[in-house]
């Protein structure tokens, strides 16, 4: 029978206990299934300093030795992958099945990330005899990265990836309510014989970790996946130290339902899609709009199969959606759809917590949500959908366009001319015809406006973690 780890700080190639630690709750019970460790500033020196010494050894390392590391530890997390999908499910309570697609999905980041880093080509810039200019990719140096709860092991799957593959050590700070999956990321690091300090772990309280580490010298890139507003001040924090960022921040999707789909198909595979996870993913689709012919039947279908999803604990067979990972998330939603209703939007499926034990929530649907409602502007981040119809493709536009976000967009439609107008329309960094997944290993995920800058994954996700070096090399 798989078993919760037990948590600890990984600095300089060594686990290491901590004097004080932080419960970690069981979101679908809430008992306390474990104790993360909080980082002393002493734990955060270390740290810089194993950084520091890792990055001399690992961009150094040949790039194919790099990339077997790499490949041994994600082959060791597939073969760890009950055990893993175990932990998520139990400190994040999404379903066991979604815990295992998510392990998947990690190594797919690491493999990807492993392959590419054998890509990071330079050139050789063509001039006069006796002169060669020649480019580099070299690694930016120590990462300091912060990963979020939503999705334990991929989210810090894509900050390790990236930072390894280019030949950077890295300072990971992953989420305080759901350590297991970094942990057992390390854990598979650390097996697959990753050189010490290439790789270092801690947990503690975020403002004092990011607010101590960002500054230090040996730190050369900020990464970070979470709120927007929390984004801000990182960059801002970053940019008074000259230092660059990579940040992937909220989102707050918009799907473009054009006249000519399927609406029934199409709403059932959305309503599927919105509560994956308790729709708690930045590129969750949240606001509908929906061409008025389909309307009605596209909401009847949607609400319909909405209320279908069986809610429960994450490891029983049969729960389509487990609980909320936090009780914040619960706070959020009774807010939001208390206010949208106040505001005239019409609740089709569920809108409220279920039980009192458990951050459950059922799968909410509301249509006719009228723009002023918060929910119409403001992430839910939680399992809530908002549907309103429109009549042409530009009011649709400039709906799904009208906010600060611009991470992930959709649409429905069979129609070529549609779907080339709305590619170029669109203000977002990832657009989805036809399908509601924003992102693969293969392709660069990211934002524009408030939903970030740089991209992880694809051919662009290591360019962030390397930096370019001309060299000028006149032959005596
Ligand atoms: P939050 O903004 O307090 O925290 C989001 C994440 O950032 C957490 O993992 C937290 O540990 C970390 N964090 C917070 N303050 C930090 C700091 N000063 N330095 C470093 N890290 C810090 O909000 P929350 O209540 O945990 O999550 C809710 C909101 O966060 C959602 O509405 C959503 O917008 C956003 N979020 C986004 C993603 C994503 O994938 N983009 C993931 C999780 C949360």
């Amino acid at each position: 029978m798989a078993q919760y780890p037990d948590l600890q700080l990984y600095i300089g190639g060594s686990w290491r206990k901590a004097a004080s630690g932080l419960p970690v709750i069981n979101p679908a019970d809430e008992t306390v299934i474990g104790t993360v460790p909080v980082a002393t500033r002493a734990d955060l020196d270390d740290a810089l300093v194993a950084a520091a010494e890792g990055l001399k050894v690992w961009s150094r390392t040949a790039p194919a030795k790099r990339a077997e590391i790499m490949l041994k530890a994600a082959a060791l997390m597939r073969e760890r992958i009950e055990e893993i999908a175990f932990a998520i499910t139990l400190e994040h309570g999404k379903p066991i099945a979604q815990a295992r697609l998510e392990v998947i999905r990690g190594c797919e980041f690491f493999e990807w990330d492993a392959a590419e880093g054998l890509r990071t080509y330079g050139r050789v810039i063509p001039s006069e005899p006796g002169i060669k200019y020649i480019v580099l990719h070299r690694p930016i140096g120590v990462v300091a990265a912060f990963s979020p709860w939503n999705f334990p092991m991929s989210q810090p799957a894509r900050k390790i990836g990236g930072a390894l593959a280019a030949g950077c050590s890295i300072i990971i700070k992953a989420a305080e309510e759901t350590p297991a999956g970094a942990q057992h990321i390390v854990r598979a690091f650390h097996d697959a014989g990753l050189p010490p300090g290439v790789l270092n772990l801690v947990f503690g309280v975020p403002a004092e970790i990011s607010e101590y580490l960002i500054p230090q010298d040996p730190v050369r890139l900020v990464a970070f996946t979470g709120s927007t507003a929390v984004g801000k001040r990182l960059t801002e924090m970053a940019g008074r130290h000259v230092k660059p960022v990579l940040m992937e921040l909220g989102g707050h999707a918009p799907v473009i339902v054009c006249d000519d789909v399927d609406p029934v198909e199409t709403a059932v595979m959305s309503a599927v899609r919105k509560m994956r996870n308790a729709g708690q993913v930045c590129t969750s689709p949240t606001r509908f709009f929906v061409q008025e012919p389909l309307y009605d039947r596209f909401v009847r279908a949607f609400a319909e199969k909405a209320r279908a999803i069986t809610v429960g604990n994450g490891l029983d067979a049969g729960t389509d959606m487990g609980p909320l990972a936090n009780h914040r998330r619960i706070e959020a939603m009774e807010t939001l759809v208390a206010d949208a209703r106040a505001k005239g939007a019409r609740l089709l499926a569920g809108g409220e917590r279920l039980g009192n034990r458990g951050y459950f929530f059922a799968p909410t649907v509301l249509a006719d949500v009228p723009d002023e409602a918060r929910a119409m502007s403001e992430e839910p981040f939680g399992p809530l959908a908002l549907i309103n119809p429109v009549k042409t493709l530009d009011e649709a536009l400039a709906k799904a366009n009208a906010l600060p976000f611009g991470l992930a967009a959709y649409a429905f439609t069979h129609s070529a001319r549609n779907a080339d107008r709305l590619a170029e329309g669109i203000e977002a960094g990832n657009f989805s015809i036809n399908t509601l997944e924003a992102s693969v290993a293969e392709t660069p995920f990211g934002g524009v406006k408030e939903s970030g800058f740089g991209r992880e994954g694809g051919a662009e996700g290591l360019s962030h973690y390397t930096v370019v070096k001309n060299v000028s090399h006149r032959l005596a």
